[in-house]
């Protein structure tokens, strides 16, 4: 309710993201002028050099037809599904006529959820691998057929496990978990592994790597902390997505994943808004090029239709 209420006019959600963008103030991208005239739709005409600056530009919302309200909506939705969101239940929320477009949504947002690059774990942090898709264990440094290679990094909490971060790697080599962790770990920090040859080299990138089990085994003797995760994001994967997910756009489930992990107790629901669209302003615009695959299978979508 309270909601609906901030957020019920165009204008509204126009002035919240000029408000995120430019928190003191207009800036003029071009000359850096302060001086703005305000016109319609959220465009602003810079007193300096005549330039006109629409508020979502450069923002993930750039070039969007549908009103910026309907945005606000699905992201608000997003935020309040503890469990994740399918194309088809933002589709019926929003009323959108096209499945397309709320796939197409979701997986923008999706992207704005992890930032990559920014927010690295430190501190005691445990990293393993673990397969996803498919019934049997796979062997590692070979690639097991349809199944996708996953490193995992859990940070070490007073109690139990703080953030987490995932990455997709193509195999269990140390050329793929090297630059793997340096994504997500910061140097400096202490790195828990099993003996598993692929990680021989991260002293080498300036972190405290400590070889916590010698059998350097996959699937059933994973590290401590990343096995608890492993069998939570199980959990969720095939509750939320009944396992159906294609391989091509895993790593947007998992940068969800890794959202809600990471905000878990996060009690308010309005924070978990403010993050998302803080993201969706910083990353930029994504073409829809950019988002490469086809949506999840026809048959997955009717199975959940029936
Ligand atoms: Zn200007």
């Amino acid at each position: 309710m309270e909601f609906r209420e901030w957020f019920a006019t165009e204008q509204g959600c126009l002035d919240y993201v000029a408000k995120l963008r430019w928190p003191n103030g207009f800036v003029c991208p071009r000359c850096q002028g302060i001086k703005a005239w305000t016109m319609k739709r959220g465009l602003y005409w810079c007193h300096g050099c005549n330039y006109q600056v629409s508020v979502t530009a450069g923002t993930l919302f750039n070039d969007t037809h549908k009103p910026l309200r309907l945005w606000f909506e699905a992201m608000w939705h997003i935020t309040n599904q503890k469990f994740g969101v399918s194309a088809l239940g933002l589709q019926r929320v929003l009323g959108l006529g096209s499945y397309h477009t709320a796939w197409n949504w979701l997986h923008k947002l999706r992207r704005a959820m992890v930032r990559p690059g920014r927010d690295r774990l430190s501190g005691v942090v445990e990293v393993d691998e673990i397969f996803i898709g498919g019934e049997r264990p796979g062997k590692r440094g070979r690639g097991a057929e349809g199944k996708t290679l996953v490193v995992v990094a859990a940070q070490e909490a007073q109690r139990g496990i703080g953030r987490i971060r995932m990455c997709q790697v193509v195999d269990a080599a140390g050329e793929s978990l090297e630059p793997a962790v340096w994504e997500m770990v910061e140097p400096g920090s202490v790195v828990r592994t099993d003996g598993w040859r692929g990680y021989n080299g991260l002293a080498e990138l300036g972190y405290d790597h400590q070889v916590v089990r010698k059998t350097p085994d996959l699937g059933a003797n994973l590290v401590p902390l990343v096995n608890r995760v492993a069998s939570l994001l199980k959990r969720w994967w095939l509750g939320t997505h009944q396992g159906a997910v294609g391989h091509s756009h895993l790593a947007y489930y998992l940068d969800e994943y890794t959202f809600r992990f990471n905000r878990r107790t996060s009690r308010s629901r309005g924070l978990l808004f403010y993050r998302l669209i803080s993201q969706a302003i910083d990353l930029g615009p994504v073409l829809e090029t950019d988002l490469k695959g086809t949506p999840e299978t026809q048959s997955a979508v009717k199975k959940s239709q029936e």
